[in-house]
């Protein structure tokens, strides 16, 4: 057999592992610990009545001869794509139900299309969303890294140098909260153009963002229909983490239609679709009733996360997102690495989150905190961190 060697340069992925082994023994010392989570990367709600109902129908569909369904069209049934032009049309942006392919999730449909690239020279931002670090560590790509740091609100621009073939972009941004303006966004796809890459667009958090100046789709900039896709995912838009379905979106012009065909043709190899029952859920997530209860879902999270971002900014925390994002990228005190300080709020506050050092060599120093949990358990936690992290900052 001939192994693929790539799989060799792949980090270890302990980053979450290591977590909840600390996190275990902690609690086996300490039973009466209070410990709460704002560590994770899931949604905790669960899927709304509309969601529900419309799966119910399906599976009743699917017990009759007369409506059931076996396999569906490998791109996504038509009912479901039409909705989804409408919900980009509700946002101004002209996407043809014909540009849709329906998947099973972004992290999937962000790994399979690196099959339609040769070898590549790839940028991502650092910190980044490990995923796409690890895909292209198992193709052999070179990747080179866009710095997010405190000056540029880590939301790096375009390098002044240095020629790609692929370009991610992931906004609001996991794990920093930061959220791209259309002016900046309209600096990579200008970049894009010039240099002739493609930009993977992540657009997972999208329903996140209530500013209307800052942009939900890199289709809202003049341009991008010529050298983006946007992937998309309803796991955190509909709590779909468990379901499993999202899309993503293949302009007419790129490349002159051939990266349309070729995703087509992809699927058609080797994927079968996304199952009736979850494609009628993920329909229903898109009338008016579905949006209108996910939006309250939603609005639940970024209530979290404005109180998190107050009770930062009120102890004079450094940090991004918690504005349009679910998640906040704080600065740990001076002189802490992110392990120490994971350490310390665990063992002082009681309260779990992410190390920036885990999602790239710029984490180093930061801290991830997600809003996806209990309202009240998350301010409980904030109080304790924010006086941990107080009395450390004194020091
Ligand atoms: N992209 C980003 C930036 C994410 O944070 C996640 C999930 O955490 C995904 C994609 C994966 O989404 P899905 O559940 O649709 O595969």
């Amino acid at each position: 057999m001939k192994l693929n060697e790539n799989f060799a340069a792949l980090g270890g992925s302990y980053l979450f592992g290591k977590i909840a082994a600390r996190v275990r023994q902690f609690a086996a010392e300490n039973p009466d610990a209070d410990v709460v989570s704002l560590g994770i990367g899931d949604v905790t709600r669960p899927l709304t009545p509309a969601v529900v109902c419309a799966m119910h129908a399906a599976v009743a569909e699917m017990a009759y001869e007369e409506t059931f369904r076996g396999y569906g069209p490998e791109r996504g049934y038509d009912f479901l794509r039409r909705r989804i032009a409408e919900y980009y049309a509700g946002r101004g942006v002209s996407v043809s139900p014909s540009e849709i392919f329906v998947g099973d999730g972004a992290k999937s449909d962000i790994g399979n299309f690196l099959d339609l690239f040769g070898k590549s020279r790839v940028l991502m931002p650092d910190p980044v969303y490990p995923a796409y670090f690890d895909v292209n560590v198992m193709s052999g790509n070179k990747v080179a890294f866009a710095g997010g740091n405190r000056r540029n609100g880590f939301r790096p621009l375009p390098p002044s140098r240095g020629d790609y073939d692929i370009i991610y972009i992931c906004s609001p941004n996991n794990p920093t909260g930061a959220v791209y303006t259309k002016d900046e966004l309209k600096r990579w796809v200008d970049y894009a153009r010039a240099t002739g890459a493609v930009i993977f667009f992540d657009a997972a958090y999208e329903c996140y963002v209530r500013d209307a100046s800052l942009p939900r789709s890199i289709f809202e900039v003049e341009g991008a229909r010529q050298c983006a896709v946007e992937f998309c995912s309803l796991s955190k838009t509909a709590g779909f983490t468990g379901l499993r379905c999202g899309y993503t979106v293949v302009p007419e012009e790129l490349a002159g239609g051939r990266i349309a065909e070729m995703w087509e043709r992809r699927q058609a190899t080797k994927f079968n679709g996304v199952s009736y029952v979850v494609q009628r859920a993920a329909e229903a997530v898109f009338t008016p009733q579905g949006l209108a209860e996910n939006a309250k879902n939603n609005d639940y999270y970024l209530r979290n996360a404005r109180a998190m971002h107050g009770m930062l900014e009120s102890a004079g925390v450094w940090h991004t997102g918690g504005e349009n994002s679910p998640y906040i990228w704080m600065q740990c005190p001076r002189g802490i690495t992110s392990w120490e300080y994971f350490d310390l709020l665990l063992e002082r506050a009681n309260v779990v989150g992410t190390p920036g050092a885990g999602f790239g060599k710029n984490g180093e120093g930061y801290f991830r905190l997600t809003a996806f949990g209990n309202d009240e358990k998350t301010v409980r936690a904030m109080e304790r961190l924010c006086e941990v992290t107080r009395a450390a900052m004194r020091k």
